[in-house]
C-alpha cells in the first residue's frame, strides 16, 4: 500500500470527514493520520472550521466553503513545510 502524502491526505480530508471516501483511500488517509500528528492537528482545525460554521448558521457547510478551508490548510502546510 503506497503511502499518501501530508497534501493529499489533507485535500481529501473533507471527503473523510463526511464519509465520502471510499473504503482503500478512507483506510489509507486512516493509516496517514494514525502516523502523522500534523495532519491530525489539521483535521482536527478542519473539525474545528466545521463546527463552528454550523453553530452559526445551521446549516450545512457549503461546498465552497469547505473547499476553502481545504485550500487555507494546503496553503499553510505548504508555507511550513
Ligand atoms: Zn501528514
Amino acid at each position: 500500500m503506497i503511502r499518501l502524502t501530508c497534501r493529499q491526505v489533507i485535500a481529501r480530508l473533507a471527503d473523510y470527514i463526511d464519509a465520502a471516501l471510499g473504503g482503500l483511500m478512507r483506510a489509507r488517509v486512516s493509516l496517514h493520520l494514525l502516523l502523522c500528528s500534523e495532519c491530525r492537528a489539521y483535521l482536527e482545525t478542519y473539525r474545528r472550521t466545521i463546527a463552528l460554521v454550523g453553530e452559526a448558521g445551521r446549516v450545512e457547510m457549503p461546498g465552497d466553503a469547505r473547499h476553502r478551508v481545504t485550500r487555507e490548510l494546503l496553503e499553510r502546510l505548504r508555507r511550513e513545510g
